[in-house]
């Protein structure tokens, strides 16, 4: 560990504004760091949290002010130099420099990347500029979309992962008459197993959804300027007053690219977060760390505030390798989803609970247990996270008693 005297007249700037980069800096004036601290973001807000915008913001149970991560004093308090609407238009390794959009040129002795994540956008061919296509990333998408859902207006959301799924939820809520379709067989495909897709195919169905599986987007049709109706893959035609995508997301690499940083998938960093540049870190979204022998990029806030915590203490000379230990969730209606794990490459799933919404899934490699998606079940997520980072795995046959005390697993 360094010294924290050895790190007055240093100066840390941190680019990007959001979940990461307010985890480190906080982490770092916590730590005693003594130099200056430069927290710059390109959006108006300071930083807030992001799940809510598909959740309880979208649905107006939430004001602004309850989803910034500290309010406002925090940061001269803490002598972290935030700026916000202030984008980093380039990164010179060599002189140690980031250029800000106005041109001015600020030193750095560590510089932290912490640009997350921008949403996939639908081909320009399909959107075609029109109107009422909207996308979930920041406080201002979410404040856009909101005075679309009102009673009996009809949405199209393109896309069945979480944030389409989320966004279906608070929409229904309002009353919008949504149709979902999504591009691949079923629902939640590329990260859950077929019991986790059935079981929110059922719940929103239930709530009204109108989800159609195996189905794409062919064509968006305007009128007046905005989205009046749009094809389907399968010829069907919809007349839509708004449609929303939620078809993945791209880590922010251009200025780390542009810059010389090696990427891939992200901006590559080692076990310390650091990148091939020693001065220069990557954390959160944007990062893509090496984890049992691949390469791995996680779109989580565990991961970000755990990557920004040890990133600075790295700043302060610990030299930690990063243990990524993910968790996630999700709310959907009166449903809480928790997930703990990776669950990539299972073979076979556990299923404890029957019909009731209180139910898990378990994903097993052989008697490897990887993850668990837990709806309304705190306790079978709470087991399954420290069974997992622990390294153990319960017997099959043990999880899937439901008169098991899951706690018993602990003891073993
Ligand atoms: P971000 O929070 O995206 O912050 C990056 C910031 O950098 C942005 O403000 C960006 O504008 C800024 N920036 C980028 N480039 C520049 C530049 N050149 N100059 C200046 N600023 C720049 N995760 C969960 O674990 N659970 C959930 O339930 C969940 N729900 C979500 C719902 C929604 C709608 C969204 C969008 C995300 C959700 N996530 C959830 C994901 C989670 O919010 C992200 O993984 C997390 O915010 C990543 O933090 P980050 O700091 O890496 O990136």
């Amino acid at each position: 560990m360094r010294d924290v005297r050895s790190t007055s007249g240093e100066t840390t700037v941190v680019i990007g504004a959001g979940q990461a980069g307010f985890s480190f800096c906080a982490r770092l004036r916590e730590l005693g760091y003594l130099g200056d601290i430069m927290l710059i973001g390109d959006e108006h807000h300071a930083p807030y949290q992001r799940p809510p915008l598909s959740k309880a913001y979208l649905l107006g149970d939430m004001s602004l002010d309850r989803m910034l991560l500290r309010p406002p004093e925090f940061y001269p308090d803490q002598r972290i130099d935030l700026r916000t609407e202030t984008h980093v238009t380039a990164i010179t390794p060599d002189s140690k420099t980031v250029t800000l959009g106005d041109g001015t040129r600020l030193n750095y002795d560590n510089l932290i990347l912490a640009t997350g994540s921008t949403p996939r956008e639908l081909p320009r061919s399909l959107s075609g500029g029109l109107e009422r296509i909207y996308y979930m990333r920041s406080i201002a998408d979410a404040d856009a979309i909101a005075p679309e859902f009102a009673s009996g207006r009809r949405g199209l959301i393109v896309g069945g992962g979480y944030i389409g799924l989320e966004a279906a939820a608070v929409a229904a809520k309002r009353g919008v008459k949504v149709i979902l379709i999504e591009a691949a067989n079923r629902i939640l495909q590329r990260v859950a197993c077929s019991q986790t897709s059935d079981y929110f195919r059922d719940l929103h169905r239930s709530h009204g959804i109108d989800i159609r599986e195996g189905i794409g987007l062919e064509a968006l049709h305007g009128k007046d300027g905005h989205v009046s109706s749009a094809t389907l893959s399968d010829g069907t035609s919809l007349d839509v007053d708004f449609v929303i995508a939620g078809i993945g997301i791209l880590p922010n690499v251009d200025l780390a690219q542009a810059a010389g940083l090696d990427c891939e998938n992200g901006i590559k960093v080692d076990a310390t977060c650091t990148t091939s540049d020693p001065a220069i870190m990557a954390i959160g979204d944007c990062a893509c760390f090496p984890r049992n022998g691949a390469r791995l990029r996680l779109e989580s806030v565990g991961n970000a505030i755990d990557q920004g915590q040890l990133a600075a203490a790295n700043v302060m000379g610990s030299n930690e390798p990063y243990k990524a230990k993910p968790w996630f969730w999700s709310d959907q209606y009166d449903i809480k989803l928790q997930i703990a794990g990776l669950s990539a490459n299972f073979d076979r799933i556990i299923v404890r609970g029957g019909k009731a919404p209180s139910r898990s899934h378990w994903y097993f490699s052989g008697d490897d247990l990887l993850a668990v998606d837990a709806m309304n079940d705190p306790r079978a997520y709470m087991v399954a996270k420290r069974l997992i980072e622990a390294g153990k795995s319960p017997p099959a046959d043990a999880v899937s008693d439901i008169n098991l005390d899951l706690k018993d697993l602990l003891k073993a």
